[in-house]
């Protein structure tokens, strides 16, 4: 990704401009304004979030001549010469292609002089962990006994490269990955402000691209205006940037929840056709499944998505079992080196998209033999119920509601719950917490519960409160560990 003008002319210039990573923000200006300077930083954390940004604002404002409060004025001499890099109190350097230990030899005599015009000298050293071995042993003899005017900025993206000795000299921040909501806001901002028509869903598509990265949704931006004949749609930014877009990649988990094995594989080679990136097309697909995966599980749901694409993948995420996304996050992950290095790059897919549909058709296929089991329901009963359950879940905040008419205190517990399942007459509701789920339990609060979502919905229903932890029911243990295992595959967390 090359174009970074939107980038460079975007950048903060200053803490309060900074719209995210908060609490460094807030510990690194609390530490200017009572001059309480260390003498070595740590900043990790994933490319383009903000860390060589925060990194020049706090140099400024260590040494601005006129500052105010915590932050630099950005016009005096010396805040005009770091910007310039006129400054010799002020040192970058990219460890990517200075890993010798003579570069660091040089950097520490420089240090020996005492600042010309600010107050601190300072010194950032981006991508720090390409260090050779040598730099790293003369950088920790520095930073064991730094001179007084001495600032270190280390930034890295791959702190388990970083020797335990050099960080335990420093103190450390955790740059986070940006959230949707931050990207999109901000992205929307340098649209407008350069008069550039983008619609919401285009800015979303954009967002999701940048995967947490400022730097990333401006580049893409850049890409996507060179483009631009008027208003930016998300078609376009597909177009542009050869993605295949969230409802294209949530059209194609609906193929293969419903088993559509020939569907599915058309879908593919019309993706190919078009000239998608089957291989991020994969990632897209997979980073959707964890979405999945993390809703079923009752993790966070906050991934800033517009109402309407929230909503289907909530009721996607009610029509699929855990046991099946699980399944089809498997078939889907192990494909992704062979996407990679194979002849034909749609086949992995195609092939993956069959053994997943067939999953689906063989489960149909056996609950079909079984419909005189009881404990199986006939396929059709299985879809009424999926309709009603999907009934109740859109009618929630309505019920919710209804419910302070009767017993207002009930509302608290029951917010906390998940509508999981229908199962016979029976409405199963998940908690979280035993506390809420007791609260629900007690018979007299179960029944007003019952009506409620009787006179909102029409439906009638006997609701079934059980514990999030307990509702795999026998097979608990076992699934359990399998959800932590593949969570953990997926970068994930369970809240809890
Ligand atoms: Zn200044």
């Amino acid at each position: 990704m090359s174009n970074l003008v939107l980038y460079r002319k975007y950048r903060p210039l200053n803490f309060a401009q900074v719209v995210n990573q908060e609490h460094i923000k807030t510990t690194l200006a609390n530490a200017v304004a009572n001059n309480r300077v260390g003498h070595a930083y740590l900043f990790t954390g994933p490319r383009g979030v903000g860390k060589t940004t925060l990194a020049r604002i706090f140099a400024r404002a260590i040494n601005c001549t006129n500052r105010k409060g915590s932050e630099p004025c950005n016009e005096c001499e010396v805040c005009k010469s770091f910007f310039e890099a006129t400054s010799l109190d002020l040192l970058e350097i990219d460890a990517a292609s200075h890993t010798g230990v003579d570069n660091i030899r040089e950097l520490i005599e420089h240090l020996q002089f005492a600042p010309t015009k600010a107050t601190y000298k300072v010194i950032i050293v981006d991508e720090v962990h390409m260090l050779s071995k040598g730099a790293f042993n003369a950088l920790l003899k520095t930073l064991e006994e730094p001179p007084k005017h001495a600032v270190f900025i280390l930034a890295t993206t791959e702190i388990n490269k970083v020797p335990a000795t050099i960080i335990s000299r420093t103190q450390k921040f955790d740059f986070k990955k940006v959230n949707m909501l931050d990207l999109i806001k901000l992205l929307k901002f340098v649209a407008g402000d350069n008069q550039v028509k983008i619609n919401d869903n285009a800015l979303m598509e954009i967002a999701a691209a940048a995967d947490g990265s400022f730097r990333d949704g401006l580049s893409l931006l850049d890409q996507v205006i060179n483009y631009a004949d008027g208003e930016v749609t998300e078609e376009l930014v597909e177009q542009v940037l050869g993605l295949t877009g969230i409802k294209t990649t949530a059209k194609f988990l609906d193929l293969i929840i419903d088993g559509k094995t020939q569907q599915a594989v058309n879908f593919i080679s019309d993706l190919m056709s078009a000239g998608r990136d089957l291989y991020q097309f994969q990632k897209d697909f997979l980073e959707y499944l964890r979405k999945i995966l993390l809703v079923k599980v009752g993790g966070t749901t906050d991934f800033g998505f517009s109402q309407e694409i929230q909503a289907n993948l909530n009721a996607q995420a009610n029509r699929v079992s855990l046991d099946r996304i699980m399944k089809v996050i498997q078939i889907f992950q192990k494909i992704e080196s062979e996407i990679k290095w194979a002849t034909i790059q749609s086949l992995p897919l195609e092939l993956a998209a069959v053994e997943a549909t067939e999953e689906e058709n063989k489960e149909i296929a056996s609950s079909v033999r079984s419909d005189d089991q009881s404990s199986v329901l006939p396929s059709t009963s299985r879809k009424d119920n999926g309709d009603k359950l999907n009934q109740i879940i859109s009618y929630w905040p309505q019920i919710l509601e209804k419910l302070k008419d009767y017993n207002h205190s009930l509302i608290s517990s029951l917010k906390l719950a998940v509508p999981i399942a229908i199962v016979g007459k029976e409405l199963i509701l998940l908690f979280p917490y035993k506390f809420h789920k007791d609260a629900i339990e007690a018979r007299k609060n179960r029944v007003v519960v019952d009506q409620v979502i009787e006179e909102v919905t029409g439906i009638k229903l006997m609701v079934k409160p059980e514990l999030q932890k307990d509702w795999q029911g026998e097979e608990k243990e076992e699934k359990n560990e399998t959800v932590q295992s593949a969570l953990k595959i997926m970068g994930g967390e369970v809240s809890e």
